[in-house]
């Protein structure tokens, strides 16, 4: 028998390729072969960031092809991500399976590809290889891309995904609903970008029908609705819990792992834990007040500041006198063990950007939130936090859009001195743990379809 050979194709950002990379080893332990593809850029970042010893350690055969950028164009644009990958990753893509199967005894069997990568699926068929969708983000965003015609048709958004008017879309009781500015595809760059962005969601609309299945990061105990909506959407999440298989691998920053021992040093349930994720940037007025906002709140903190987090230097990043104030009371790194910090008892809630991957890994580590979205599905995962589930506040922003100090002192207050939202949080917790524990409604369905891709 053909022992099944995977070939796993994340979207070439963090967000995805750490939960694509988490399912891969979950694959390699119960004995499938498994081929990441990364693109070449961030193949670099990643063999730069690991560790020895998960180089040691993993399995998964990493592997890599050129993303169609010149070498200084932004990767953060993701409107030429899209349009570069849908030209020349297709065609390197074709070209790595057929190299595959021509020169190894173990030929591509399945291919596993990002659900926002639609044009792998429309690969995998032309070759004659089974597919899976995977998409790493809240079952509700799918759904709602899913229904993106029924929009057009009932005049919300014309045929290039522009709202028509600002107006309130509710999929369904208990999905949050979402203002139209806030529509993934509207919030993601300037007009060019969300075009692109909105042609290609349309594209993978049609090309995940391709998919034997659509496996999605979340539980049906967290997103209901949205699972009864869409019911071709399958979960097995949420995978990125506290027993998180892969270490660093994936990881596109090198982890500073010397917070854990300052975090041990801090009263249990004490600590702010402040990251963005991998996009983010900051305006410098903004930083500012986060960082007054912090030091007036007078409690612990550990805040994730990426090296590339603002267009000023980091030097000055700081408001004058900021570092010394603060002293061993806060703690800044460039990349935290962010899992690991999220179950350390230490920390008291998260302040965070709210991106699919943070929000799952904060939820299974039943700790509040304090919620500060940018853009993207972010405001749609900030509602399930805050009115749907219930387990965090969200910040409100002045005439200039700016959050200031004072009101970053008052929701951290207000969250913490009002322990139902710990309360809810341990529930909540409890509830996502189940769906991936043996029995588990994510658990049966990972088994299924671990079968499945046996057969
Ligand atoms: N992350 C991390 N260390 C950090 C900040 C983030 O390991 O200091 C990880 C985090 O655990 C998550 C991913 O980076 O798995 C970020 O994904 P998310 O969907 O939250 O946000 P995005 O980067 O896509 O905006």
């Amino acid at each position: 028998m053909v022992k099944p050979h995977i070939l796993a194709l994340p979207f070439p950002a963090q967000g995805h390729v750490i939960p694509l990379m988490e399912l891969s080893k979950r694959l390699v332990n119960h004995g499938f072969k498994v081929t990441f593809v990364n693109t070449d850029y961030n193949h670099k970042r990643v063999m730069n960031a690991m560790s020895e010893t998960s180089l040691e350690d993993d399995q998964i055969r990493l592997v890599s092809i050129p993303d169609g950028l010149e070498p200084w164009e932004d990767r953060n644009d993701l409107g030429k991500v899209m349009e570069a990958s849908q030209s020349v990753m297709c065609e390197k893509l074709e070209e790595l399976i057929t190299r595959i199967n021509e020169l190894e005894g173990d030929k591509i069997t399945c291919v596993i590809a990002d659900e926002s990568f639609g044009w792998a699926l429309e690969v995998a068929e032309r070759m004659k290889i089974r597919r899976v969708a995977f998409w790493p983000a809240a079952a509700a965003l799918l759904a709602l891309a899913f229904s993106a015609p029924e929009l057009i048709n009932n005049g919300v958004i014309d045929n290039n995904g522009v709202p028509q008017k600002s107006q309130m879309i509710e999929l369904a009781p208990e999905i949050p609903a979402i203002k139209t500015e806030n529509l993934v595809w509207v919030c993601i760059g300037d007009t060019t970008t969300q075009r692109i962005i909105f042609q290609a969601i349309c594209r993978n609309n049609q090309s995940v029908k391709l998919a034997d299945w659509i496996l999605c990061n979340s539980s049906n105990d967290l997103e209901p609705s949205a699972f009864t909506l869409a019911p071709e959407i399958l979960p097995i999440g949420p995978m990125l819990a506290s027993n998180r298989l892969v270490n660093s691998a994936g990881n596109f920053w090198e982890e500073d792992t010397t917070c854990l021992e300052w975090l041990d040093q801090q009263p249990p349930s004490s600590v702010i834990y402040i990251a963005f994720g991998s996009f983010t940037v900051f305006d410098k007025n903004q930083f500012h007040e986060l960082a007054l906002g912090l030091e007036l709140s007078k409690r612990p903190f550990l805040w994730v500041v990426r090296d590339d987090i603002g267009d000023y230097s980091t030097t000055h990043a700081y408001p004058e006198g900021f570092l010394e104030r603060i002293g061993s009371h806060g703690r800044i790194v460039s990349w935290a063990p962010q899992q690991k910090v999220l179950g350390h008892p230490s920390v008291a809630c998260f302040l965070s950007h709210c991106g699919w991957n943070s929000t799952i890994e904060g939820v299974s580590n039943g700790v509040p939130f304090l919620c500060w979205p940018y853009f993207a599905d972010q405001f749609l995962n900030e509602s399930y936090v805050c009115d749907v589930w219930k387990v965090g506040l969200r910040f409100s922003r002045n005439e200039s859009g700016i959050i200031e100090r004072k009101e970053i002192k008052s929701k951290v207050d207000q969250l913490l001195d009002d322990e139902m939202f710990k309360g809810r949080a341990l529930k909540l917790k409890e509830l996502a743990m189940k769906s991936v524990m043996k029995g588990g409604q994510s658990d049966i369905m990972f088994k299924n379809f671990v079968e499945w891709v046996k057969s």
